[in-house]
């Protein structure tokens, strides 16, 4: 496909790409939509095998980032980066100097943050070449790791749908099982144990068994290709996306799907493929909604508070996404979708109309009113 046939066909508005040979930068910034403000979305640095992946990924999650925001209820559009290169070898204080050096050029449009392979380091020298990025560091007057925000959306959701399904929102006692705990599955299960839910969990890294072991001994192991097979009430997927799949819905054993991992289905079918399983299935871009939300208060000023009454919203905004799904006889994650549209081409109607200032035209004329 030609690059304007894939812009088009996504409706992205605009994608820049970014060069600079002396410290070898090569970056792509995708704004999606600006209808509901400026496009927030990170930056990732990815080894990409070729351009075309590079954009083909910077497309997609662009795109995401728009619904993300949509739907969560931010005055924020959809925008993301790739920087393409090899964490290990390329990132140099003049890269990311450079880099923001360009995110600044694009004048407030797009505003960045951490992603896969970006500090809050890396951040700290992007901040150094424009104030067009978050998820600073606390000490800048950012709103640090985003990590146990995303997690109590997550719970939240959690909540959510075991209100819908068990008819009370309590976790308490319910066998949740958490693939993943790594900085946002940690975070979680220190939520579920608090609230009295029995743990099962996995992951491939010994550090983080070893973290999550000594957190909560109380939490059972269980093998990484076993987590999703087990008899419980939540299936959490925190670790890589695509968890379920066309074989492992086969072997679901649970009530809930709801965890903080980006595009848990492999592909939009498994959402129906759930429904008729009568497995509910809380849409991940909601429910992992909540380091957005964190970030997103960085500009009016940061505040714990401020920031977890944003994200208790989570609650309330699941319940519609399942109502929606009920009356439309739709997959939830379907309804995600109506819901992030419909507001989105709300609030371009009420742009339509001219609100009657000419004076940019005649810059030396002061207002009658005035
Ligand atoms: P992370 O890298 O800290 O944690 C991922 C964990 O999954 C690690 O502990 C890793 O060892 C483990 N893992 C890898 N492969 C596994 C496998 N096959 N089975 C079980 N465990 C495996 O990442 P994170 O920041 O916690 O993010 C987790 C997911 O949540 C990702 O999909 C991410 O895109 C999404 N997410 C994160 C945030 C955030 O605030 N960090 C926000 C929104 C969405």
């Amino acid at each position: 496909m030609q690059t304007f046939e894939m812009i088009t066909k996504m409706g992205h508005e605009q994608v820049v790409f970014f060069s600079d040979p002396s410290c070898n930068l090569k970056a792509i910034i995708a704004i999606h939509d600006t209808t509901l403000g400026p496009a927030l979305g990170g930056t990732r640095m990815w080894p990409y095998a070729s351009e075309a992946e590079a954009l083909e990924d910077v497309l997609r999650l662009s795109r995401g980032m728009t619904y993300k925001a949509a739907i969560s209820g931010l005055n924020l559009g959809g925008g993301k980066a790739v920087i393409i290169g090899d964490p290990r070898k390329d990132k140099s204080e003049a890269l990311f100097r450079a880099y923001g050096r360009f995110v600044e050029s694009l004048n407030g449009r797009y505003i960045s943050a951490e992603d896969v392979n970006i500090t809050v380091d890396d951040v700290e020298q992007i901040f150094l070449e424009t104030n067009m990025v978050t998820g600073v560091p606390l000490i800048h007057g950012g709103s640090g790791n985003p990590a146990p925000y995303t997690a109590l959306g997550v719970f939240r959701g959690m909540e959510a749908a075991c209100f819908k399904v068990f008819g009370n929102r309590e976790l308490k006692d319910r066998t949740v099982a958490v693939q993943g705990v790594g900085s946002v599955g940690f975070e979680l299960s220190l939520l579920l144990r608090d609230a009295g839910a029995k743990i099962l969990f996995t992951d491939v890294s010994e550090e983080n068994i070893k973290r999550m072991k000594e957190a909560c001994p109380q939490a059972q192991f269980v093998d990484v290709n076993e987590i999703h097979k087990q008899a419980c009430d939540v299936f959490a997927p925190c670790a890589l996306g695509a968890a379920i799949n066309d074989q492992s819905i086969e072997e679901l054993k649970c009530r809930i799907v709801c965890g903080a991992a980006n595009n848990q289905l492999k592909e939009d079918k498994h959402g129906l493929e759930l429904k008729k399983r009568n497995i509910l299935y809380a849409p991940d871009y909601l429910i992992n909604a909540g380091g957005l939300m964190n970030v997103s208060i960085e500009f009016e000023g940061w505040s714990d508070s401020k920031s977890r009454r944003m994200i208790d919203k989570i609650f309330e905004t699941t319940l519609d996404i399942f109502k929606v799904s009920d009356e439309k006889n739709i997959a939830t994650n379907e309804a995600a979708d109506f819901l992030a549209e419909e507001r989105i081409e709300s609030i371009k109607k009420i742009k339509t109309s001219y609100l009657g200032n000419v004076l940019h035209r005649f810059p030396g004329r002061k207002n009658r009113m005035q």
